[in-house]
């Protein structure tokens, strides 16, 4: 203790002279009863002189309860560690280079290991200490050389002198670097030499690896369960990649397979699959064709003519073999049996492939390469039990629809007794060298749903009144006129209006009643009202305004084009369309209007457009926009009959 008082340390580091390196140096070491780290500077200079100085050093008590040596040895490592980040940091010097000592050879083979199969003591310090060193930074030093090794054992004369291996570094520090101990040494799978002096435990490296897991197993039925897979898909690619790494291990590796599964490694794997399902569902079948003999008559599949391909797959040797024209797998499908988990994946990927649609072109599509016992009725337990068909299925409860008015239900009665009035527009067309502003007052028949065109100078009263009367003359008597009291109108000043807004309902009122037209001016409120006429309208509406768009036509053409659409748009049929030859053609408009058919001189849809130039007759015009409106009609109007009911 009294030696401890007259300690004294230098505070320079270095001496006199240009610096051209600066080295840390770190040593560590631990025994039985403490474990210490200890940094030294190694400064070269211009003229070639080495001096040794001390930096710091840090030494702890070895923890109560046992530990292995090379486990105090990893610990004294991470103190070394630590305390060479802490030199680092604290100085501003510029560091060449750091040396970190230490006589383990354990734990140097600990952080040279490319495994990391530690367990979690070695395994969290060798990560930490490898973290701020690099494994070349660690060198190995013998036990005599090592000078932490003062530090963690008990001496009674410690030399506490400036010139002490503890203040001056070890000797061999002073030499050129190819004195040092050899660092290939430490790498050596060597046990450290047991100390004297000290109790050492032997080095036991292999207690701190975590041994390998390895089983070996040999099983004699399929490696693959099917009924652990919900998708075909999946499992043909999961055998698939099994068999890749099956090959991998026997060293059959080619170079095309890199990267994600071949197509030929998908067909090799679902063949694979197949052949084990066809194995288990028909053995005897199978031994038979494979023998060429025919199988039993009480077999599922007699009367197949089954045959074995050169992959061991049982297919049908297929009556149809001469139509070239299909595919192999159409003229030879494989069997396979209506009782096997895998039919259920498979049938399933081509009713999800079907988008669970069509029993019978999902049945036909399968066809195309299996030929399946009992098709229909596996495909039909398919689709019960499948989630998104019991969706599809499942409608909303429809909300309890209000009775329909007596205008929907007229029967005996004569078109346009009860009518629907609407306003579209505004259209613009050419007058002498400017262009005006037109309407078009839509007159929809709410029993048979014929429409009628008339042409609106304005939206004054006026001219409503007589495309009213016009409209009466020429379609027969009106029991009773339906307008819709929604804001359709937009005028001179863009914004929305009501019918009642834009004209004087009492004119209008007085001008019907003189007719005896009841006028119902009141917007439905029964949606089932309104509905049809509502929605006819609005295609109506729409195709007109695509039509017309950035066309405008003197106002003679319009009249003759509204009248072109009007018959166009009565042409549609009410019923179903005839599916077959001998189905009688449907039901239009123009039937109850005209008392008869329409002629078929409606134009195609494949009618060219004229050409621009040919626009200044203005009959070309009028065609041209009769077929631009049927070609947007058609395409417009067709899907609305698919949702009729
Ligand atoms: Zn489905």
């Amino acid at each position: 203790m009294v030696a401890v008082g007259q300690f004294r340390c230098p505070r320079h580091y270095f001496g006199h002279g240009a610096v051209r390196t600066v080295e840390l140096h770190v040593f560590v070491d631990a025994s039985q009863s403490a474990f210490a780290a200890v940094a030294y500077w190694r400064v070269t200079y211009e003229d070639d002189n080495v001096m040794v100085s001390f930096v710091c050093a840090k030494t702890k008590g070895a923890p109560m309860r046992t530990m292995s040596i090379p486990r105090l040895e990893l610990q004294a490592a991470v103190l070394g560690t630590r305390l060479m980040n802490t030199v680092q940091e604290e100085h501003s010097v510029d560091i060449s280079e750091t040396v970190l000592w230490t006589d383990s050879k354990t734990v140097l083979r600990w952080f040279g290991s490319t495994h990391r199969r530690y367990k979690q003591f070695v395994g969290n310090r060798v990560a930490e200490i490898l973290e701020s060193s690099k494994v070349s930074q660690w060198r190995w030093v013998p036990t005599a050389e090592n000078a932490a090794d003062d530090a963690t054992r008990s001496q009674n004369k410690a030399d506490l002198s400036p010139e002490s291996r503890w203040l001056s570094g070890p000797a061999f520090l002073r030499q050129p670097a190819s004195g040092w101990p050899a660092p290939e040494e430490g790498t050596k799978r060597v046990p450290d030499a047991p100390e004297e002096g000290t109790k050492r435990v032997p080095d036991a490296p292999d207690e701190e690896e975590m041994p390998g897991e390895f089983a070996l197993m040999a099983a004699d039925e399929f490696a693959i369960p099917f009924q652990r897979f919900s998708s075909f898909s999946r499992l043909v690619r999961t055998t698939a990649w099994v068999l890749r790494f099956a090959r991998w291990c026997r060293k059959q590796r080619s170079e095309i397979e890199e990267y994600a599964l071949t197509a030929s490694e998908c067909e090799a794997a679902e063949n694979l699959l197949v052949r084990q399902a066809q194995l288990e569902s028909f053995p005897d079948e199978m031994r038979s064709a494979e023998c060429g003999k025919d199988v039993a008559s009480s077999s599922d599949i007699r009367g197949l003519a089954p045959y074995v391909d050169e992959h061991g797959v049982l297919r049908v040797y297929g009556r149809v073999d001469a139509a070239l024209c299909m595919p192999y797998s159409a003229r030879r499908p494989v069997i396979l049996s209506h009782r096997h988990s895998l039919m259920d994946l498979i049938v399933r990927h081509f009713h999800a492939q079907m988008k669970h649609q069509n029993v019978d072109a999902t049945i036909a599509q399968i066809r195309t390469r299996f030929w399946v016992t009992k098709m229909r009725r596996v495909l039909k337990e398919v689709i019960s039990s499948c989630n998104e068909c019991k969706l599809q299925r499942t409608r909303p409860l429809p909300p309890i629809t209000g009775p329909l008015p007596e205008d929907r239900l007229e029967a005996g009665g004569w078109p346009f007794k009860y009518t629907g009035l609407d306003y579209f527009g505004p259209l613009l067309v050419t007058v002498s060298r400017h262009r005006e502003k037109r309407w078009v007052a839509l007159f929809t028949c709410l029993t048979t749903r014929a429409i009628h065109l008339e042409l609106a100078h304005d939206l004054s009263t006026d001219s409503c009144i007589i495309a009213m009367r016009n409209f009466v003359c020429r379609r027969g008597p009106v029991h009773r006129l339906r307008s819709d009291n929604g804001k359709n109108f937009v005028g001179a000043d863009r914004e929305a209006k009501r019918f009642g807004d834009v004209f004087e309902t009492e004119r209008i009122q007085s001008e019907l009643s003189s007719r005896s037209i009841e006028w119902d001016f009141n917007c439905p409120s029964n949606p089932s009202e309104g509905e049809v006429w509502e929605r006819m309208v609005q295609c109506v509406k729409r195709v007109l305004r695509h039509t017309l768009k950035e066309v405008a036509p003197r106002v003679h053409v319009l009249e003759s084009f509204l009248i072109e659409a009007e018959n166009v748009v009565n042409s549609r049929p009410l019923t179903h369309l005839p599916v077959d030859a001998d189905q009688e053609a449907p039901l239009t408009p123009n039937d109850l209007l005209k008392g008869a058919a329409n002629l078929p001189n409606t134009p195609g849809l494949d009618a060219e457009l004229p050409k621009e130039g040919s626009t200044r007759k203005q009959w070309r015009i009028a065609r041209m926009l009769r077929d631009r409106f049927w070609r947007r009609w058609v395409l417009e109007y067709l899907p609305t009959l698919v949702r009729r009911e």
